[in-house]
């Protein structure tokens, strides 16, 4: 019978040719410009206007992959990239995901696949312990963890759960009512802010409170706003905490932020998303202090723990407010393991239903590094930006704009933000290595991030080398033009 399908003597051999093909990227992805530098529009009109009607061998489509594809690539795996937070993997992730497409689980119950239920389970409560995370958030205790798209996803979840817990169960049922107030700061990062737009809690009942010199969130300024909003007669629900702002990394006070939790019962999400990677090491461990007021807690691997995107783990203290907030049973998914009540189906721990079989990378990648060799990287990641932070320190030109306690380190020449801005744009335009900035009060900030898993001292010595010699550069032009700017 006549078909389409790659053969599996076909798949063996194409297979081995794009790992080669991937191994051939990680040898040689330092010669890459980090930041594409191709035109908007410049990908697509390369790609025909319509499909193929006729079947196209594998040697046609990688050619136009080298040829159309790569240039518009930024290269987030390469030791030169320093933007933004990053997405870092490593060869166990990517081989973890790979066995995961090749079973091609769909693992939204546990009768779907038990493995993939019971291994995301296991692997989880494991990193509850290298976390040094309390008892509470264990599967054999009353709550437990699930691996979510994103932390975007893990803000929703919690959020629609404190919104249940706090109206017993009645928003599920008759919507919500326009008078719950969740709280944030104003350095929390905006999937929070969409969070409580798709919840259904109205943007007009965020609350953005104000930081402290670290950007820190102020405690004193949260209790006000909480009592400003009962006055009111409004109810507060939910705040969260952040582990590692995006913009600087600053770390709320968790301890101050739940003793206000517990006081006015507010559920307590805690986001962590890169930095909560750090609470590995024992000697970072302290960056989670007062996480035992959380009702909630998560964290990306797809980050800095070296697990291909996507991959966030959300833990939460009481696992049937969360269960009870998102299950749904229509009759084509009932079946004996759910109604014995023995089983997680995790289908009822997220917004979507069905899910792909992402402990195996993260199970991989855990044994693959054990937790000394993760310990051992991460510490070195932030040892060099530590190192990094000293360069600024010592510079006469640069100086730091905001506390760097890990692996981001914000910066800025002493010239201004016009002055920052070209720097920026001139480095990123070389395509030797990539920043992004952020602006803090009114500064504009350039931010190094340490955490990309091949990156060394050796890279960053020679970026900073780099910084300065385009910064002198940059002054020659200005000195020599100076309506230029
Ligand atoms: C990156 C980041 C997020 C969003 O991460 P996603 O997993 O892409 O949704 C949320 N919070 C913080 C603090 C972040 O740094």
């Amino acid at each position: 019978m006549k078909n389409y399908h790659m053969s599996p003597e076909e798949f063996r051999k194409q297979g081995k040719q794009m790992i080669d093909w991937i191994a051939d990227y990680y040898d040689t992805i330092e010669k890459y410009p980090v930041l594409s530098q191709v035109k908007p529009g410049e990908i697509k009109d390369q790609l025909p206007a319509t499909a193929p009607m006729e079947s196209e061998s594998m040697e046609q489509i990688m050619s136009d992959v080298n040829s159309i594809i790569m240039p518009g690539i930024t290269h987030w795996q390469s030791p030169d990239f320093f933007a933004y937070f990053p997405a870092n993997t490593s060869g166990p992730s990517i081989l973890g995901d790979l066995l995961s497409s090749g079973l091609g689980v769909q693992g939204m119950l546990w009768a779907t696949s038990p493995s993939c239920t019971e291994l995301e389970t296991r692997v989880l409560d494991w990193l509850a312990d290298i976390l040094q995370l309390p008892e509470k958030f264990k599967s054999t205790s009353a709550g437990g963890a699930v691996i979510q798209d994103t932390a975007s996803s893990a803000a929703l979840s919690a959020l629609l759960a404190a919104r249940e817990r706090k109206t017993n169960y009645e928003s599920n049922e008759a919507g919500c009512m326009g008078n719950l107030v969740a709280y944030v700061s104003s350095q929390t990062h905006s999937s929070v802010e969409k969070a409580v737009k798709i919840a259904g809690i109205g943007k007009n009942n965020l609350r953005l409170i104000g930081v402290d010199e670290n950007l820190a969130m102020r405690t004193d300024l949260l209790e006000a706003a909480i009592q400003n909003d009962l006055k009111a007669g409004l109810i507060p629900f939910f705040v969260c905490a952040t582990v590692g702002t995006t913009s600087t990394n600053a770390i709320d006070p968790l301890a101050e932020i739940g003793e206000i939790s517990q006081k006015y019962q507010l559920w307590m999400h805690i986001d962590a998303a890169m930095s909560g990677t750090a609470a590995i090491c024992p000697e970072y461990r302290f960056i989670l202090n007062g996480v035992e007021y959380a009702d909630s807690f998560s964290f990306n691997p797809h980050k800095w723990m070296f697990t291909n995107f996507d991959c966030n783990c959300f833990f939460v203290a009481d696992r049937s407010v969360l269960i009870k907030t998102l299950s749904i049973l229509p009759e084509y998914l009932k079946n004996q393991a759910t109604e014995s009540g023995s089983v997680f189906d995790y289908r009822d721990w997220h917004i979507q239903l069905g899910r792909r079989f992402r402990s195996l990378k993260l199970w991989f990648v855990i044994r693959h590094y054990g937790v000394n060799g993760l310990r051992y990287h991460i510490q070195e990641h932030i040892r060099i930006a530590q190192q990094f932070a000293g360069w600024i320190r010592e510079s006469a030109d640069f100086k730091l704009i905001a506390p760097a306690p890990l692996n981001l380190v914000c910066f800025a020449h002493r010239n201004g933000n016009e002055f920052n801005r070209k720097l920026l744009e001139l480095i990123n335009s070389r395509g030797k290595m990539y920043f992004t900035h952020t602006v803090i009060r009114d500064q504009f900030t350039l931010r190094m991030c340490i955490a990309q898993t091949n990156t060394t001292l050796e890279h960053v010595s020679k970026a900073w080398q780099t910084i300065q010699e385009t910064a002198k550069e940059l002054e020659n032009m200005f000195n020599n033009n100076p309506k230029s700017e």
